[in-house]
């Protein structure tokens, strides 16, 4: 077999697998169920990166299979509207509100930029405001200071961004409203949009500061703005309605991805609808995909969130403390944030404590900055073997 790394630069086909901050080589996993993944030979582990998020039912869960299953057989994609389209959009809607229009397409890369060309067209300006180690997808204007992948590799920012373009971005640190009134004040009436993860995870988990989105929505109002709330991760993860609904604060535009396709490529955004309606074909602001709604990731986005209720959250809320608090007592050096079923663990020497639980059968996003994932395949069992994986230094 030829090996990866002849074909892919780096031996993947994202940068945070290959492995670079922590060492050794990355395992190769064929097969995942519930919160187990196994290697080629047949090597057990508890997995906490699922997927980087969006399986929040863990893996192969046999609703999501069969609905993928069913909607494979049925012949999708047809190039026009599906009915699963429009039950995926009304579940989402039922979370958030918000989202009184929407559109799918197929990363949240592609749900970021889509958000911010819609603000720039709403606003008339060209200016956006993101934060410190927020990460919006890889488009070229978002990638200045954008969290885990590139902190991880020690890259303030991207080669190959022209430099006009990077200029379009501002960049402030997380959690300092003064820094956006400073911004605002520096740059009136040129800022379109300020967007924010509304708990930052892509820098380890950091929770937002008691009346931090309540301030940006009031200063964004104040300054003829608009707030985009990038809920990729939360989304449909710290409450059925994301931290929008957690933390009381309506955005303008909200990105989606990841939960809500299942573990299949998606991404989604939406609004307001007098924004949303500023998108082709009824408004100026071009955006297409040819395979945006696919019938296959509509139904194992449906399978997924038809089964996101209460007791579930409250489940992931129990496990996720149960964990958390182990993980106090096992690593009293390391300072832990949690919001829900994300997690991190910041420790002076992660790479010696991703080893180390590795060697324990427990496997980690190999970054210090990308968030533990739980999933609803999370239980006792697994937590009590990631104590002790982690009680073994
Ligand atoms: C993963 C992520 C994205 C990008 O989504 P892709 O599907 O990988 O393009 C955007 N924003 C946040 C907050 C993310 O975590």
């Amino acid at each position: 077999m030829t090996v990866a790394t002849e074909l892919f630069p780096g031996g993947v086909n994202s940068p945070v697998r290959a492995y670079r901050a922590v060492g050794g080589q990355p395992p190769v996993l064929v097969r995942g169920q519930g919160a187990r993944v196994w290697d080629a030979d047949g090597r057990e582990y508890v997995d906490y990166v699922s997927a980087y998020g969006p399986l929040i039912l863990g893996h192969a869960h046999p609703v999501v299979v069969a609905a993928i299953e069913k909607a494979a057989r049925a012949g999708g994609s047809f190039g026009v509207t599906h009915p699963d389209e429009v039950r995926l959009a009304e579940l989402i809607q039922r979370g958030m509100p918000a989202l009184e229009r929407l559109r799918f397409v197929n990363s949240g890369t592609e749900a970021a930029m889509s958000a911010l060309r819609v603000a720039r067209a709403a606003t008339r300006r060209n200016l956006v405001l993101k934060f410190e180690g927020g990460y919006h997808g890889h488009s070229d204007g978002l990638l200045a200071k954008a969290g885990s992948g590139l902190a991880t590799l020690g890259l303030p920012a991207s080669a190959g961004v022209p430099e006009p373009v990077a200029a379009q971005t501002l960049v402030i640190p997380y959690n300092d409203l003064g820094a956006v009134e400073a911004a605002f004040a520096g740059h009136p009436e040129r800022i379109a949009a300020v967007i924010v993860e509304p708990v930052a995870a892509n820098v380890g988990v950091v929770p937002p500061e008691a009346g931090f989105l309540d301030g940006l929505r009031r200063l964004t109002h104040e300054h003829g703005a608009l707030l985009v709330f990038d809920e990729v991760i939360t989304g449909f993860r710290v409450a059925p309605g994301g931290a929008q609904q957690l933390y009381g604060v309506i955005p303008d535009l909200t990105v989606l991805g990841k939960i809500i396709g299942g573990g299949l490529p998606v991404g989604a955004y939406g609004g307001r609808a007098d924004l949303m309606d500023l998108v082709a074909p009824v408004g100026p602001v071009y955006q297409a995909g040819t395979l945006s709604g696919h019938p296959v990731v509509m139904a194992a986005g449906i399978a997924t969130l038809e089964q996101l209720d209460d007791a579930l959250y409250a489940q992931l809320e129990e496990i996720g403390a149960e964990l958390e608090a182990g993980l106090r007592k096992a690593l009293p050096e390391a300072r832990i944030a949690r919001v829900g079923s994300l997690l991190t663990v910041f420790v002076a020497d992660f790479p010696a404590l991703f080893r180390r639980l590795r060697q324990g059968g427990i496997l980690l996003p190999p970054s210090q900055f990308e968030a533990w994932f739980l999933s609803a395949a999370h239980g006792e069992e697994e937590v009590s073997r990631t104590l002790d994986a982690a009680r073994a230094g």
